[in-house]
Parts: structure tokens; sequence; C-alpha cells
């Protein structure tokens, strides 16, 4: 059996005798077994990351690019090997394999910019004699700590701000797949990163719960499910660390009378089924406005629902894979039910699918749901499958009000023609991040990406200018160079600038 190690200090870490098992979704076989690492394997990636930081923060920042834009050029190179991979333990088809590794690439892109974006803010004579300047500098060792749904992308928004800014980084990627960040930080140090800048430590919670309580480590970045992302803030910030803590989501789509349905059901085909469903900025929840809207919508939807091609995810033709684990398909099949017990429509039902040829791949057909009510559990949760529910507003206040109100405020989006309609719901509703005709508005990564309410905890966004704030603390210097000897100023007094 492939045995997945530890990557500290550049090689192998070696186990501690606990494993996981990493799945083939598509098979429905076991396919590597992934170390489990705990708080001693931890201490000898800290003591490896002490010894490189402070030689990387002191590197002038264009070197430091220079070996981000070696990274991307051999991320470039493997991206059929990278997609692949990822895509034999997550499940998603390669293509959204490719787009996993893209969108992560992305922000190496905008990494290699550092010695511009880390410049600082100068003032000349802000008191006589007097000049104040401020300069970013980075926290120290920060680590990360990442979810299954986006293996190469969500460890690349972290380690490429983090790295970038002058920090040593540890990874610790999701158990269930977790070969594409060992792959990731091979090619990092053959980037030329020196050895132990970049580790990757395998664990569950006993190695989250050493990162927290580190004392070495400056900051930690968290994205996962809400509970366990206000856990790892709150202990985190409890042991005086800086905490960025990203969690769940329940995406709407706000569907206005004047949208245009062929293009809206074009993109929710895309935005809710996608990868199964288990994306975070996934549509899982579309709102027609009026009763109107909603039937012609639930008519064009049923035929595009029917036509899409669940497939393993090497099959090129295939719209989406299986989902993660078998514990994973259960607990989807398990929110369909909760839905039909508590009243909703199913109009297309995705449980006891099962593909011809790969009868133990942990596949879920997709569903179709409508008549759910805000008061419903199976809407109040994120299900994280290749389901989309309907919801019916009257009117647009209550499509304003709906997402607004839910627990989750990761992104929306509404599909209208009219400008005016659609300013007024983006200024007004209370989600992070918004799409106007536009079913997935994750930001580019010259902006930064965070969602609202129990979508994230702490204050600062992934990646852009948010991401190297979140990396790096401030410092000020007030100097003051006399010509001569002293100036005969009371140096016991506070100086003012006046
Ligand atoms: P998860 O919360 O199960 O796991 C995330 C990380 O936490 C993993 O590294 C895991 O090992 C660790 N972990 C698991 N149980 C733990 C525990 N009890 N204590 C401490 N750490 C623990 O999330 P997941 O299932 O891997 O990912 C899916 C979730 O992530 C969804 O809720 C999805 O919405 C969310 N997500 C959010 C964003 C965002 O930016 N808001 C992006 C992607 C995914």
């Amino acid at each position: 059996m492939r045995q997945v190690d530890h990557f500290i200090a550049g090689g192998a870490g070696g186990g501690s005798g606990r494993t996981h098992k990493v799945w083939n979704p598509s098979t429905g076989e076991v396919q590597a077994e992934v170390a489990l690492g705990d708080a001693a394997l931890l201490d000898r990636a800290i003591e490896t990351a002490k010894k490189v930081q402070p030689g990387w923060a002191m590197t002038n920042p264009q070197r430091r690019a220079r070996v981000m834009f070696r990274f991307k050029e051999l991320i470039e190179a493997n991206m059929q090997e990278l997609a692949e991979l990822l895509a034999s333990e997550h499940g998603k088809v390669v293509d959204d394999a490719k787009g996993d590794v893209q969108r992560g690439l992305e922000v190496i892109e905008y990494a290699c910019g550092i010695p511009q974006v880390l410049k600082g803010e100068y003032t000349l004579g802000a008191g006589p004699g007097i000049d104040v300047y401020s300069m970013r500098q980075p926290i120290g060792i920060g680590a990360g700590i990442t979810p299954f749904n986006f293996p190469a992308m969500i460890p690349m928004w972290m380690f490429g701000m983090a790295i970038a800014a002058g920090n040593a980084f540890i990874l610790k990627p999701s158990e269930r797949d977790p070969s594409v960040p060992v792959r990731l930080a091979e090619l990092f140090l053959e980037a030329g990163a020196p050895e132990g800048l970049l580790q990757v430590v395998h664990g569950d919670k006993e190695m989250v719960d050493a990162i927290l309580d580190h004392p070495d480590i400056a900051g930690v970045s968290f994205v996962g499910s809400s509970d366990i992302a206000h856990y790892v803030y709150k202990r985190g910030v409890e042991n005086g660390k800086r905490v960025q803590a990203m969690g769940g989501a329940k995406n709407h789509g706000i569907v206005m009378p004047d949208a245009d349905l062929d293009q809206v059901v074009n993109d929710l085909a895309g935005a809710a089924f996608g990868s199964a469903g288990e994306r975070c900025m996934a549509l899982p929840v579309v709102v027609p406005v009026g009763e109107e809207t909603a039937e012609r919508l639930k008519e064009k939807l049923i035929p595009a629902i029917n036509a899409l091609r669940v497939g393993v995810s090497t099959d090129p033709d295939a719209h989406y894979g299986p989902v993660v684990t078998p514990e994973h398909k259960a607990r989807i099949e398990q929110w369909i039910d909760t839905a039909e017990q508590e009243g909703a429509e199913i109009v297309i039902d995705g449980r006891g699918f099962s593909l011809q040829g790969h009868e133990k791949g942990f596949f879920v057909g997709p569903t179709l749901i409508d008549r759910v009510t805000p008061q419903m559990k199976s809407y109040q949760e994120e299900i994280f499958g290749p389901v989309l529910q309907i919801v019916r507003a009257a009117d647009f206040e209550e499509a304003v009000r709906l997402p607004s109100e839910h627990q989750y405020g990761n992104g929306v989006a509404i599909f209208t023609r009219n400008g005016h309609a659609a300013r007024e719901f983006a200024s007004r509703v209370n989600v992070g991040m918004v799409g106007v005709n536009v079913p997935i508005p994750v930001p580019v990564s010259y902006h930064s990406f965070g969602g609202w309410k129990r979508s994230a905890f702490g204050d600062t966004n992934q990646y852009g200018t948010e991401g190297l704030k979140f990396w790096t603390k401030v410092k000020t210097v007030t100097q003051r160079w006399p010509d001569g000897g002293g100036d005969g100023s009371n140096a016991f007094l506070i100086p003012t600038m006046g």
C-alpha cells in the first residue's frame, strides 16, 4: 500500500504509528495510508523552521520572488500530474482538478509581485528633522490547516502569501487527500526554497491542537467547517496567536423575473453540481422571485439536471465525479431524507445512485428539491453535495432577507438584467462575496477571499493585500538625525511633532 509521509526539513518525516486511509472515491478502494503526526513531530518541524526563517526574512524580496517564479513554472510543467493525483484522491474530474491548481497558482503569481506590495510607507518631515516610516515584517512561523475540497488551491492561498512575505510555513492538509500538498512542498524545494521553509505535517485533531498550542507559531490560517473553524479560532486566539478561520457556507442564487433563464440554468448546473457540490462557493440554494419565475425556472432546470453526466474522475465527459468518502455520501443522502421528512418536494432524487462498472464508488446522483422553506433544517445547514434546493421568494425584499438572515454568509449571486436591482442587492445583502450574473464570485488573487457571519471567524481575508496583512506585522520607525551633538530637547518628555 502506498504510504503518504510528512515532509519535514526537505524530506520524509517518518510516521508516529497512527495512520488514516486515503480512498479512491471513484473505485471505492483504499489507495494509500497517510501518517498521522503528533506534537513531537511538530516540534521537529518547528525547530527546522526556526533555523531557516530568519535568513529567509533577510533575503531581499526580489530573490524571494524569484523562487515564487520558479515554483509557478514548475507547477505549470507538472499540471497534468498534479491534477490526476488530486482527482484520484478527491474525486473531482481532472479538468476541475486543474482549476483547483490553477486558482492556487494565481495567488503564487500575485506573490511574485512581493517587492512591489511590501514597499511600506514613508513620511518625510513629520516634525522638525523627523521622518517616519512603516514596514511590514513577517510574523515568523505561520501554519495553515486546510480542508479536503481544494487540496491545491487553499494551501497555495496561504503559503504563497506567507512565504513571500518572509515567513516559514507549516501546512497541515486534510488527511483525506494529502498527496498533492506534499507534491507542492517538493516542487517548492525544487524551485530553490531553502529546506524547511515549507513543511507538511499530516494529522487529525491531535496535530491541529498541537499547532494551536505551540508557542512558536505566530499565526494560524484555517479553512474548513464552521464548528471546527470556531474552535480553532477560540483556541488559537486564547494562546495569543492571530487566527483567521474560514467556515462553511450555504450560498443563495437570486433569480429575478427579468433574468436570462437559459443562462441561469447553465450557470446553476455548474455552480450547484460541479465538483459534486463540494465547494464552499457552490450555489446549493436557488431563490426565484415570484411564483411565475419559479415555475419557468423549474421547467428548465429539470431536463438540464437530468442531462448531467456523473462519472469517474478520469471520465473526460463527466460533469462531476464521486464525493470524497462513503461517510460523506451517507450524510448527503441523510440530508435528502431530512428534506423529504420536513415536507419538501424531492423533484429529482439522487439517493441510491450507482454507476455501472463502478458500483463501489461514492457517487450521489444530482438532486433537485423544491418547496424548501427557511424553517427547514435541510435549508439551514450545509449539505455539501450535488443537491440544489429551491426556496421561493415572494418579492425582492424577501430575496434580500433570505441570504442576509442565514447563519452563513460566504457567497451569494443575483441574476438580473436590472442594474438598479443588482446594485441595491449588492450593497444591502449581509454576505461577504457577491456575484452579479456571476454564479461563483471567487475574487481574483489581487482582491481577497472571505465570507461573513459563521463563514469566517477573525477579521482578515485570504490572499491579496488582506492576506499580506495577516502574515505580516507593522513596525513604525520615527527617526531624527540631528546635525551635530544633542539638540537640547528634554529626553524625558514624549516628543511632539509641532
Ligand atoms: P473539516 O472541518 O472536516 O476539516 C478541515 C480541517 O480541520 C482538516 O485539516 C481536518 O483535519 C481538521 N479537523 C477535522 N476535525 C477536526 C477536529 N475535531 N478538531 C480540529 N481539527 C479538525 O472540513 P472538510 O470537510 O475538510 O472541508 C469541507 C468544509 O470546509 C465545508 O464546510 C466547506 O464549506 C468548508 N470550506 C470553507 C471554505 C471557505 O473559504 N469558507 C473553503 C473551502 C471549504
